[in-house]
């Protein structure tokens, strides 16, 4: 048989012009982590997102890194942050030597819970020790219930970082989903809904706040005419180069996300009617930017698991994934603080975590492609396996 090619959960997309931009800092010699391109992205993304301001980073790790040193995040500290994500969204909070407190989904959005943000914040007063931040992560594209969300950090008086890594060019009630929360940060990497290939940025309407992440991401040089430093700092700003590339990419951001709501409307209309899947909801007046088609599959109706559906499909040349184990699963945080849900209930991450899987989304997918997908899957769920496999 022949072999046809594999296609990918979600690959790089070029618009055409990336090159121009590339051409352009190489024929000015701009070719540094500083430059007119760093400038201009970094204006056309706050114009973009909404907010006063950018601060365009090596990757959205650093991004989230320096937006929890901007906010004073220190050892000892507290921060908390969505379970059901990539690790990336935690990280910077090990790495400022805090101690992170995990907080489960909801079923709404699969995002933050908040009634489990609120069980977790009256636990941390009664003790005194308030999260210095909150890392609501908006998942697969779809925006965390950040009106409710805000409300109670607020009333505790935390910021929010949103972690709008997976959602660029998503909408939450009218405002760009990473505009609403204190610091929202974004990622360029090569399986984002536009890429530099790699980079990140933190977004805010705090200008203070983004100075600071400018300084700390340029090894905190203090205004002298040597090298003066009064704070320890990061080589973390964006080069000039990629900049480019994401100043085109970010011109056909719209475009991008119209396409993977497209990929998106494709799968729920052949494979909606099949008894026993689910795909992630859309939260009432939002707009997912939809990166990755994800969807539950109940084992009660089809006697099978995501993960040999993904061995199945990959056996088909066909790229699927698991949905992000929980943080508070991982061994590497074993010890940590976790607050379900609904106490004494299995948590919902969990529950979306044994059950879903992304498809392959991305924005240059063929029909064709998407057929291939499609009929591969309804074999596969067609043939229902015996066993139910326990993870
Ligand atoms: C991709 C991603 C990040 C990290 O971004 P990088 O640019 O890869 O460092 C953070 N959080 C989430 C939810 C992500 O999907």
């Amino acid at each position: 048989m022949m072999k046809s090619k594999q296609i990918l959960l979600s690959s790089p997309h070029m618009s055409g012009n990336e090159q121009k931009y590339i051409d352009e800092a190489f024929e000015t010699n701009w070719i540094a982590p500083l430059g007119p391109n760093v400038n201009h992205f970094e204006t056309e993304l706050a114009r973009y997102s909404g907010t006063v301001g950018a601060s365009v980073t090596s990757s959205g790790t650093a991004a989230i890194h320096l937006a929890l040193t901007t906010l004073g995040v220190k050892k000892g500290d507290t921060v908390f942050c969505s379970t059901f994500t990539f690790i990336a969204s935690a990280n910077p909070a090990v790495y400022l030597g805090a101690e992170v407190v995990f907080i489960d989904s909801e079923l709404d959005s699969w995002n933050m819970s908040p009634e489990a943000l609120e069980r977790a914040l009256v636990a941390a007063k009664k003790v005194n020790r308030l999260p210095k931040a909150i890392i609501v992560v908006n998942l697969y594209g779809q925006s965390a219930k950040m009106d409710e969300l805000c409300v109670i950090a607020d009333a505790y008086g935390v910021p929010i970082v949103e972690d709008a890594a997976e959602s660029l060019g998503a909408e939450y009630k009218g405002k760009k989903s990473g505009s609403i929360g204190k610091i929202g940060i974004y990622s360029f990497n090569g399986n984002k809904i536009i890429t530099t290939s790699g980079g990140g940025a933190m977004v805010s309407n705090d200008e203070e706040l983004l100075i600071k992440s400018r300084f700390l991401a340029t090894q905190a040089k203090d205004a002298a005419p040597h090298y003066e430093h009064s704070q320890i700092g990061y080589n973390y700003r964006m080069s000039n180069i990629l900049a480019g590339v994401g100043r085109a990419q970010l011109a056909i951001l719209d475009e991008r996300v119209q396409q993977r709501r497209t990929v998106f409307e494709r799968y729920t209309a052949e494979l909606e009617s099949l008894e026993g899947l689910h795909f992630m909801p859309e939260l009432a007046n939002t707009k997912s930017n939809r990166w990755l088609t994800t969807m539950l599959i109940n084992p009660a109706v089809i006697k099978t698991n995501p993960f040999d559906v993904m061995v199945e499909m990959n056996e088909q040349g066909i790229e699927t994934r698991a949905l992000w184990k929980p943080l508070h699963l991982q061994p590497v945080f074993k010890h940590t603080a976790f607050y379900a849900h609904r106490p004494n209930e299995m948590p919902i991450s969990e529950a979306l975590f044994t059950t879903g899987i992304c498809l392959p989304s991305g924005s240059n997918m063929t029909e064709d492609d998407q057929y291939r997908v499609i009929d591969a899957l309804k074999k596969v769920l067609n043939k229902q396996p015996a066993t139910v496999k326990a993870v």
